[in-house]
């Protein structure tokens, strides 16, 4: 059986990628490796922890002795990192976490998998799961295509930038297989209430203020989460050694525009009248460094592997609401902090 190495799979992108693979490949053993920072959940497993081609490691992807000992120990043939710091206001009180993180952790990782192998890359493959804000900040027009240069503005992005950088290093100096995808912004089910589509959903659950960073005119492209791990399973078994895929909804929003759409939405299922939502926007001070607007040419990885978006983002959107509105004990749970206090006495 095929062992498979998933990072990060108690996060939010991670478990959606977990889940697929356990449930789509029962010819392989799933390792989901996850430390279970304040970002990472079992909770969000639990229809699959049972399954018995699924494990999961609690370790830390800094710690070289614990990963190269499981890289041994299992032999795994495939990699899929997410691990990560991943949230760019924490990244600017706290760099140096997601230096240690995001590029130590992934060198760390690499490493092992270079040790294990040697020159025998036949049949392995380590993907590196990264953010279309490397690429920095795009004007009015244009969109990020796989050739565009690296101009990291964050400490979040350019902590990813560098662990690219040391993927295709490793790719180039040791001719490890790799694949790197580079996504937009995430929306979904188990997405942590500190980013922008659950922490709204819960303030207007809770009437609190919806804050709005600047003018609200900064531009993101949205992708449905279940669509991008469908593009990480495409991409594992079909993307070319050595290459890089840009992943995106075509689907751009101004934050302002968004927040609207999802007032309307939070409005209609919660049964108030129109509008109500809305009244509790409120803009705040700038982010420090805020890049402008992100768009992604994702033609590459339409034209070459035939994936495309499965949800508009209103319908995407609507799916996520009514899960969230469904599970709102997760929400209590995990804006309370009772599910990290009982995985610890787990685990
Ligand atoms: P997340 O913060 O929800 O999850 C990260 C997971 O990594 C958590 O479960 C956490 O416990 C785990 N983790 C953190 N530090 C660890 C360590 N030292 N050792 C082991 N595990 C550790 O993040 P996400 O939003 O699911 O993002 C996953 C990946 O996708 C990240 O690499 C991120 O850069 C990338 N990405 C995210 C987005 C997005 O919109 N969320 C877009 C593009 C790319």
């Amino acid at each position: 059986m095929k062992k498979i190495l998933i990072t990060g799979g108690a996060g939010f992108i991670g478990s959606h990628v977990v889940r697929l693979f356990v449930n789509n490949y029962p010819e392989y053993h799933i390792y989901n490796l996850d430390l279970l920072t304040y970002a990472g959940n079992l909770e969000n497993l639990k229809d699959i922890e049972d399954k018995e081609n699924y494990t999961f490691l609690k370790g830390d992807i800094t710690d070289e002795a614990y990963i190269n000992s499981i890289f041994e120990e299992h032999q795994f043939e495939g990699v899929i990192h997410l691990a990560a710091e991943s949230h760019v206001d924490r990244s600017i009180t706290d760099p140096l976490a997601f230096a240690k993180t995001n590029i130590l952790g992934t060198m760390v990782l690499l490493n092992a998998f270079k040790n294990l192998w040697k020159d025998n890359w036949e049949n392995k493959r380590f993907y590196h799961v990264s953010t279309d804000e490397v690429y920095g900040t795009l004007g009015e027009a244009g969109l990020f295509k796989e050739t565009t240069p690296y101009d990291p503005n964050s400490p979040y992005s350019a902590s990813k930038a560098s662990s690219d950088h040391f993927v295709r290093a490793y790719g180039e100096t040791y001719g490890m297989s790799y694949v790197i995808t580079n996504c937009s912004n995430n929306y979904g089910q188990n997405q942590f209430p500190e980013k922008l589509i659950p922490l709204f959903i819960n303030n207007i659950l809770t009437d609190k203020p919806l804050p709005v960073y600047g003018d609200g005119n900064y531009t993101r492209d949205w992708l449905y989460v279940v669509d991008h791990a469908r593009a990480i399973d495409l991409v594992f078994h079909k993307g070319l050694n050595y290459e890089t895929y840009n992943i995106g909804g075509f689907n751009e929003w101004k934050n302002i525009d968004l927040i609207k759409v999802l007032c309307e939405q939070m409005d209609q299922k919660l049964g108030r009248s129109n509008g109500t939502a809305e009244k509790l926007i409120t803009y705040v001070k700038d982010r420090p460094g805020h890049d402008l607007r992100y768009a992604i040419d994702a033609s590459k990885i339409n034209k070459e592997l035939g994936w495309e978006p499965s949800v508009t983002f209103e319908q995407g959107l609507s799916i996520t609401i009514d899960w969230f509105l469904n599970n709102k004990e997760w929400l209590e749970n995990v804006t309370s902090g009772n599910y990290q206090k009982y995985y610890e006495l787990q685990y």
